[in-house]
């Protein structure tokens, strides 16, 4: 079986950077090619055939997210989501991006985020009392200086 596709970086015999997407495992057969072994063709000196450099990679589960049993930290996933949008643009993820393609954050990310909107909505709620306290008191000075009874 295949492996998930993969953001390949590499780099061509004659010095030129390409973004690829490519599988680990690419067919049913279960053969491994080293990345050095597969035969990409260069777009800039016309080289077709192995003995690319293989550079950077994005994670397995990248393509897969939200993926539950692999969770990815949101700065990993924004670090290849800038990639994904820069080499394809037109890749269906890039359009289904913050709609069904989000991270799955791991559970103690989550329960950072949640934490912080408990403090986000608490702050809210806090910052209405204080403008309601001020007016009832401006009130109260407008009303001759009467202490609020
Ligand atoms: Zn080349």
């Amino acid at each position: 079986m295949a492996t998930p596709p993969r953001l390949t970086e590499i780099e061509c015999p004659c010095g030129k950077v390409f973004w690829t997407i490519d599988h680990d495992y690419r067919g049913m057969d279960g053969v491994y090619v080293a990345y050095s072994d597969r035969r990409y063709v260069c777009d800039d000196c016309g080289y077709e055939g192995p003995g690319w450099t293989l550079l950077r990679q994005s994670p397995s589960e990248f393509l897969l997210q939200p993926h539950n049993m692999y969770p990815m930290r949101k700065k990993d996933f924004d670090y290849w989501v800038d990639i994904l949008k820069s080499h394809f643009p037109d890749h269906p993820c890039v359009r289904r991006l913050g709609v069904t393609f989000v991270p799955r954050l791991p559970e103690e990310e989550l329960n950072q985020s949640l934490e912080d909107e408990r403090l986000r909505g608490f702050a809210s709620t806090l910052g209405k009392l204080v403008k309601k306290i001020q007016s009832l008191v401006k009130r109260g000075n407008d009303e001759g200086g009467r202490s609020i009874k």
